[in-house]
This record gives C-alpha cells, structure tokens and sequence, in this order.
C-alpha cells in the first residue's frame, strides 16, 4: 500500500482497521528507531544540537569572547563573565583555554568549578586543555577550569553574594550576580558549543561513585552520556537554572559528570574523568584514540535514603558502589547521649552511587543515594 493510500484510507475510513492500526504503530516505531538512529549518527559526526551558531564551511578561526584564534592555535584568555567595571572586578574573571584544531570539526566545551568547592572537575579540565594539541584535533576544544573563580578561591561552593551560580542560568545581563555569570558564560562562551560537560562532585559531606546525569528523553544527550563511558548514567534533567539544563532546553547535547567529593583532589576519579571526555572526543572523530569506555548501567530512578529522625555519630557499614538488596544494613547512627543506635536500612535493590561520609549527622540527613534495579 502506498503511503497515500494509507492516509487517505486512514482519513476516510473514520475507524481504521487492526491492520492499519498495527501497520501505523509499526511506522511510529520505525520513525522513532530512524529519528534516534539519526540523531545518534549525527552526534558521531559532531553535528548533534549544531549550538546557536551554526557550522561554517571553511575552517575558519573562530571569533569568542572578544579572542580571535586561528586554526592550530591554542589560547588561553580570561573571561570577564560578569561585566565589571574597574580592575576590582577582575576577581571574578575565568580563565578560558580555546584549542582550535589544524582540521575542521565539533565544538566541544568542558566547564569546571560552577561549584567552587568541586576540585576534581578542575583537574580534569585542566589535564584536558593541557594535553590536546592543535595539530592531534579535529574540530575546537573550548575548556574553563573554574567558572566560579571566586568560589574556587576561597573553597567555597556558592558566589560571594551566597547565591549558587547553577541556579542562575541562561542569564540575565542585567539581574544577579549568578544571573550575570551564567549570561557572559552562555552568550561568550556556551553558545560556541555542539556539545557540553559540566564537571561536577558530591556536595557537602558526600561521595558520589562516578556517574553522568542528563536527560535521557533526548536520544543526543544520552549517546553523549554513553560516550563519556564511565559506566553508569542516571536521568536528571537538572533544576531550573542550571548549566545543564539551559544548554539541553538551547537543543545541544550537555550531561554533568559527578564524581568524588567537594575540596579534594581525588586522583581515581580525576583519571576517570580524563579517560571519559577523551572517550567523548574520540566519539566526536575530534581525535584519534580508542575509546576506553565501559558500558553503561542506566538507571531511570533513584532516590536518598535518609536518617530519619536519628541524630549522631554516622558510619556506613556499606561502600560507596556496593550492589545492596532491600532490607540490607547501609550504616548506623548513634546518638553518643542515650546509647541509641538507628540503623538505615535499604528500601529496595540498587546499588549505592552516592554516600555521606562518616560525620556527625543531624535528623533528615540524606546518607545514601541508591540507584534502583529495574522492576
Ligand atoms: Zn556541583
């Protein structure tokens, strides 16, 4: 049957027969295995989400923030992301290292420290932008180590004005400090990108196993998250206002890496994330490595298992990865006063992709994030 056939039989038959009704789910089906295909060929290629430029023919130098550089060129320039007046303002530039390849090819950009406190992402960028040679790339590699620079500065996770700058985005010139960051950061520099990795740790006192968060509705951003390779994706869109988001909601692909926890150089998992965005690169054709990538365990649903009302001394009796069943003991709080003891238990199976570590913990505390076994 042609397909005029088909839609005019449909359109005129008013009840479409069974047929016609498995025939059309068929043709959904196909549409959408043909649409993920595409978008995950398109990806390959470096042209998933073409960010808010679109690709130019010739290789020519690329113009950012006020920077022109030249194919087979590499350079490093400060950002002034929140249009400061006076030199006094110059404490909350960011250092931006652009890597233009002698061949043409993707943007990718690699953004570390919106969390100023989260170090090992700064490494990981850091380790990238030094390694990646013009003549070695095909396509750019845009790389910021620490766009909160005045959180990384002084350990701190938020702006100085206490506001969390991956609440902030996509900007707004005129409003907040966050607000004016995220704007400078999203129109000087994001908006260059065809695809984006936002570094990232555990917040506060706590851990997270290796892991890539995105949306996993969106075929690029999950063939993005698989490239990275480090062997488990959760779905999370992000909250409003965050990096994540606002670049997934401009239709380019971008996940966030999570790894390890805040002021620390952690060097398992800053190599990990070294070896996930080369893996990313080789993925795009930018270089010619072979991918090391793990297959990933995807997980559609997690959830914090909390310490109830139980205040006290906190030791997890689990480690951080560990495959649990539901009943499993996870850890024990005591209260050092009355000598009770509350155990936290596991609510279902999963595996353990973030934890608290050994503290002092008062009542609501989430001590466990568990990743959940499909039901
Ligand atoms: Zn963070």
């Amino acid at each position: 049957m042609s397909c005029l056939r088909w839609f005019v039989g449909r359109c005129f038959d008013g009840r479409p027969a069974i047929r016609t009704q498995r025939r059309e789910r068929m043709r959904r089906h196909v549409k959408r295995t043909e649409k993920v295909f595409h978008l995950v060929l398109c990806l390959a290629a470096g042209t998933a989400g073409a960010g808010l430029t679109a690709p130019k023919d010739e290789w020519a130098p690329l113009e950012i923030a006020g920077h022109t550089v030249a194919p087979g060129e590499t350079a490093r320039f400060w950002v002034d992301l929140a249009n400061t007046v006076g030199a006094s303002g110059r404490t909350l530039d960011a250092l931006v290292v652009v890597t233009r390849g002698t061949r043409p090819g993707p943007t990718l950009c690699v953004i570390a420290g919106v969390h100023g406190d989260e170090l090992n992402g700064v490494e990981i960028a850091h380790r990238i932008y030094a390694e990646t040679k013009p003549e070695e790339l095909s396509g750019t590699l845009i790389a910021s180590p620490a766009v909160n620079m005045a959180g990384l500065r002084n350990g701190q996770r938020y702006l100085p004005d206490r506001r969390d700058l991956n609440r902030g985005f996509p900007g707004d010139p005129d409003g907040s400090l966050a607000a004016r960051i995220a704007y400078h950061l999203f129109q000087g520099v994001l908006q260059h990108c065809n695809a984006v990795l936002d570094l990232h740790t555990g917040s506060g006192s706590r851990t997270n196993l290796p892991q890539i968060r995105t949306d996993l509705e969106s075929a690029p951003a999950l063939a993005l998250a698989r490239s990275f390779g480090v062997g488990i994706v959760l779905h999370g869109v992000g909250p409003s206002g965050s990096l994540r988001r606002s670049v997934l909601d401009a239709g380019v692909p971008a996940v966030i890496y999570e790894a390890g926890e805040p002021l620390r150089f952690e060097a398992g998992v800053i190599e990990q994330g070294v070896t996930g965005v080369r893996n990313v690169m080789a993925g795009l054709k930018m270089i010619e490595a072979k991918s090391e990538r793990e297959s990933s365990e995807v997980y559609r649903k997690t959830s914090w298992v909390r310490g109830g009302n139980s205040v006290g001394i906190f030791f997890p009796e689990r480690e951080l990865g560990a495959r649990v069943r539901k009943g499993d003991l996870l850890g024990v709080v005591t209260d050092p006063v009355t000598e009770a003891r509350v155990e936290i238990r596991s609510p279902r199976n999963g595996r353990i992709i973030g934890m608290a570590v050994p503290q002092f913990v008062l009542p609501g505390y989430g001590l466990f994030h568990i990743g959940y076994d499909p039901e």
